[in-house]
């Protein structure tokens, strides 16, 4: 945790600003013996935390009062006017649990969301790529505290929820409320006493720089009672707060993409009931999955190597589209195989693919997989992508006058599909929290106030992004040795056991 004397020594400035590009305009804009502008809670960061963090506030009759301020870097005039046509979808989508939905029904933003554009399932198929054994979630009235939303999860593009978010704060006025987009937080550094106006020796006074785009000039210097950085994973507020985290990169790519179905989702399931899946490749480095969207869509997420993740991401769309069928399919030396194929000289789309006739040939020599989604026919020009997988979790969430919430305080495998949706729980709890200080006349920024939140989520996080960890580790060791056996066996037993299925699809929930 920072001492306080020792942030106002060492302050958190941003590279740019150490290499020298916004110094001559901070010098000319800002006079630092000159009070800044003090808000009750400063959120740097728009993304669904940030964003999420100040609807709660807003919807809130005890905390719509504080003076609020949330600063972005990126043009959130540009997430306010996304709009895609009905047949595209983003590929950054996420699958939210039915309680992530039912907080952001609670705080009136979800009505904001374009829900033609979600996709609810209510079961998800997952086995071993290696040995079949396989285990399959559904929604039960048992399983699931929300009985009024009968879902595993609620597939959102992220810009969606973005949007909606904006919305609903929109929708709650703009007396004390200010979003300075377009906006870095250059630095950060405790303030100091000023001998006619407030001692703000103890707060956090951020220093603010309009990026290029900047439509109107953001107030130089802002001083906030409870910071909270809903920065990302490289969080400026997490290290002014001198917050160390523990974590580690898994060497591995998620490589996203929008897809487009062959038939409707016919599967042994109800009609109406939509289905995720995933497939655990152990020889290629992580989980494919494949969850459904509006219209006959889906989205991808395949965790592999960096290599194939490359390999993938250089492919036609056809030679892309087979490996996609082949990874739900084909058993893995086959899907090895194809992985190392020549990729063709000039682009094939003309001609027969040679990975689209090696699966053609492949499948006619392989028993037909009774769980496997419909056929890939299609992927969206311009939607495939590559991120980064890493781990991160801070040693705390609180220091004076500081709050972490989303991926400044962790980052985790998405394997589960859990990391904006533990960032939610955050928010959630933050801003009870504060609910609870303004209710009872705390300051909000006191670590004795924040020690409720960081008490209700550290270890609930810890937890779920420990889980993904091991599964992504045991899923990793390949072949159908002791360790294939081992996980089998337990994915069997379980899938046997309905009430063991049940606590963990309600300890995901978070
Ligand atoms: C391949 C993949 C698939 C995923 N799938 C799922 C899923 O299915 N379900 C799920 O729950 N999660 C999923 N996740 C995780 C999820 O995408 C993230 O957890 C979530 O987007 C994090 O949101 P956030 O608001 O905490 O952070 P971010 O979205 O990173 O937002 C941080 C914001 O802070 C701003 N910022 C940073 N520095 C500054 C500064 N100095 N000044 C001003 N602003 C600043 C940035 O511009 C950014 O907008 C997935 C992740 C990956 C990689």
């Amino acid at each position: 945790m920072r001492p306080i004397t020792r942030s106002a020594l060492r302050p958190y400035v941003c590279p740019s600003c150490r290499s020298g590009r916004f110094v001559g305009r901070r010098r000319f804009g800002s006079k630092p013996d000159q009070a800044p502008d003090v808000y009750d809670v400063v959120c740097v960061g728009g993304g669904p935390a940030g964003l999420g963090l100040l609807a709660a506030l807003r919807a809130s009759p005890l905390t719509s009062k504080l003076r609020v301020a949330l600063v972005e870097t990126q043009d959130l005039q540009k997430a306010r006017a996304w709009n895609l046509d009905s047949q595209q979808f983003s590929n950054r989508v996420s699958s939210l649990t039915p309680s992530s939905v039912s907080f952001l029904q609670k705080i009136g933003a979800w009505e904001h969301l374009d829900t033609d554009r979600a996709q609810e399932y209510q079961e998800m198929q997952v086995w071993d790529g290696e040995t079949d054994s396989r285990i399959t979630f559904d929604w039960s009235a048992d399983s699931s505290p929300f009985e009024n939303l009968p879902t595993v999860a609620t597939m959102t593009e992220n810009a969606n929820l973005v949007r909606g978010l904006l919305s609903r704060i929109a929708a709650s006025g703009d007396e004390n409320v200010s979003i300075f987009s377009n906006t870095t937080v250059s630095s950060i550094e405790n303030g100091t006493d000023h001998p006619d106006g407030p001692d703000l020796s103890a707060w956090p006074v951020l220093s603010l720089a309009p990026t290029g785009a900047a439509q109107s000039q953001p107030p130089t210097r802002i001083a906030a009672r409870l910071l909270v950085g809903a920065d990302g994973i490289n969080s400026p507020v997490r290290r002014f707060a001198d917050i160390a985290t523990e974590g580690w990169d898994y060497n591995r790519h998620g490589v996203v993409a929008t897809l487009s179905l062959a038939d409707p989702d016919q599967v042994a399931f109800p009609i109406g009931t939509r289905t995720a899946y995933q497939r655990f490749l152990p020889s290629l480095g992580g989980p494919v999955a494949l969850l459904p969207l509006p219209n006959n869509h889906a989205t991808l997420v395949w965790s592999t190597t960096v290599e194939n993740a490359a390999y993938l991401k250089s492919l036609s769309p056809k030679a892309f589209i087979a490996m996609v069928n082949a990874a739900f399919r084909l058993p893995m030396t086959d899907l090895k195989y194809m992985m190392r194929m020549e990729r063709p000289a000039t682009s094939a789309s003309d001609y027969e693919d040679s990975h689209e006739s090696e699966l053609t040939w492949r499948l006619q020599h392989t028993p037909p997989a009774s769980h496997a989604p419909p056929m890939v026919n299609g992927v969206q020009e311009g939607s495939v992508a590559a991120f980064p997988l890493r781990f991160r979790h801070a040693s705390t969430y609180i220091s004076p006058r500081v709050a972490l919430v989303g991926d400044a305080a962790h980052v985790i495998h998405p394997l589960a599909g859990q990391g904006l949706n533990l960032g939610m729980g955050d928010v959630a709890s933050l801003s009870k929290t504060i609910e609870y200080a303004v209710d009872h006349g705390m300051d909000i920024g006191d670590t004795l106030s924040l020690e409720r939140y960081t008490a209700e989520r550290w270890a609930v996080n810890a937890k779920i992004g420990g889980v993904c960890d091991m599964l992504h580790k045991l899923y990793n060791v390949p072949g159908q040795g002791p360790v294939a056996w081992g996980r089998s066996l337990g994915l069997e037993i379980i899938d046997r056991l309905p009430f063991v299925k049940g606590f963990l699809m309600k300890n995901a929930e978070g």
